[in-house]
């Protein structure tokens, strides 16, 4: 049905164009159109032209659809003089667009907080999807009452042929605002699920948890790519959760609210991220079908040194059990911590003193590290932790730069 829009949608952007004019298919379900001798103002004309083109729903053999669409414009010579440069800024015009759902929008300067080298990275993360050069780190969550390792957090990190390692803030912002998070989340999906499957085939039941931007939410392809994703890798939907933080649910509550729903009722695992930090609607928080919470690690870390946020902490704890969510602590960096915690009844932590997160495999040296030191170990007594009595990946070093990790207790 998608490729038959696809044929439909081009005949009606074509109508409103001139003789001159050139409308193509950049891939996916972006069009451009070059307007030549068209100021801005004839370019904002021809765009509401466009949309009002896409207005009527358009049928399918079986079904009748609505589609929507935003447009970014740039001009030559005033937004750039060549077509690579071009092309970005009417792209990040468009993401404007998306975001501030005004149909169309020009592309100025301010909108603008990439320099010429950010941009150029944009133009690379197209490769890089194909090139396979994102790799996923995995960080394991340690349940407190059992000392058990139930599942990991799928991290995105690039291997950037020249800039070498790169964390996700200094890519995942950018590909949100250029379209590439759409290739990227699905690639990341793809990944996590691929090696879910491979750790059930080794014996080892561990969930993982992948992390989703706003656009996943608005994006009503969604759940089915989910469910073919799920389906393709034999992966029962109970090993897979998804974390979304409170601003992406409140980008568009409502519509959040229907995904979320349907995610829910497919068996996925949902969480709210960074838990405090954001708008923190309590009334929301009661209507998202969500299991689980995470304190944002900035109360967590501060925890240690700052009252208000051991409260925060405490608080947080008895509001997700009072509400009948789990509760995961972020950020737990040191044994006091770890300890605190536990006391306070969290249901699972993650942090550094756990373990950084690791390539697939350093988990599983790490993982079997633990289960040695486990099984050398007494019957637990309550709330004991075996195991996480020592700093489990020595070093301030983050996985960034190469390191081996020490399993805990050698
Ligand atoms: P997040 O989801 O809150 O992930 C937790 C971040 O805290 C990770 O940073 C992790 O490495 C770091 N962290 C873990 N334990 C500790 C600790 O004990 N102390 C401190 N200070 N930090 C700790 P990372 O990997 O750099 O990821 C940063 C953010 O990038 C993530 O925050 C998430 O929002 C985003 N991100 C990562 N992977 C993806 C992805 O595949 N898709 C999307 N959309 N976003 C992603
Ligand atoms: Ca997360
Ligand atoms: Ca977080």
């Amino acid at each position: 049905n998608g490729d038959v829009l696809l044929t439909l949608v081009g005949p009606r952007l074509g109508k409103p164009l001139r003789e001159r004019d050139t409308i193509a298919r950049m891939g996916g379900d972006e069009f451009a159109v070059l307007l030549p001798g068209t100021g801005s103002t004839g370019a904002r004309s021809v765009a509401e032209h466009l949309r009002r083109a896409l207005e009527a729903p358009f049928v399918l053999p079986r079904l009748s659809v609505d589609v929507e669409a935003s447009i970014g414009v740039a001009c030559y010579p005033e937004h750039g003089t060549d077509a690579e440069i071009l092309l970005q800024r009417a792209d990040i015009a468009m993401y404007l667009a998306k975001t501030a759902r005004t149909g169309h929008a020009v592309y100025a300067a301010h909108h603008d907080h990439y320099d010429p080298d950010r941009l150029a990275m944009a133009g690379e993360m197209r490769r890089a999807v194909s090139d396979d050069e994102f790799v996923l780190h995995y960080q394991p969550k340690l349940e407190l009452a059992t000392g058990d390792i139930r599942g990991v957090e799928a991290l995105v990190r690039w291997h950037h042929p020249i800039r070498g390692l790169l964390p996700p803030d200094q890519f995942v912002p950018l590909a949100e605002h250029t379209g590439m998070i759409r290739p990227l989340t699905l690639w990341v999906l793809d990944r996590a699920l691929s090696q879910c499957r491979t750790w059930m085939a080794a014996g080892r039941d561990l969930s993982v948890a992948v992390n989703l931007s706003a656009q996943s939410l608005l994006d009503p392809d969604f759940a089915g790519d989910i469910a073919l994703l799920l389906h393709q890798h034999h992966v029962p939907p109970r090993l897979l959760e998804l974390e979304i933080t409170e601003n992406t649910v409140m980008q568009d509550p409502a519509g959040a609210v229907t995904l979320l729903a349907t995610l829910c009722e497919m068996g996925i695992r949902l969480s709210i991220d960074d838990f405090g930090k954001g708008y923190s609607s309590l009334a929301y928080l009661t209507q998202l079908p969500v299991q689980n919470i995470k304190i944002d690690k900035s109360f967590v870390i501060g925890m240690g040194t700052n009252a208000d946020d051991g409260v925060i902490v405490r608080s947080t704890i008895d509001l997700g059990h009072n509400l009948g969510l789990a509760v995961i602590a972020e950020g737990v960096e040191t044994a006091t911590t770890l300890g605190d915690l536990r006391a306070l009844g969290c249901d699972v932590a993650q942090g550094y003193f756990i373990s950084r997160p690791l390539p697939a495999r350093e988990l599983d040296h790490w993982l079997d590290g633990i289960a040695t030191a486990r099984a050398g170990e007494c019957p637990v007594s309550s709330g004991g932790s075996p195991g996480f009595d020592q700093p489990a990946y020595g070093g301030s070093a983050d996985d960034f730069s190469a390191q081996t990790p020490q399993p805990p207790g050698s």
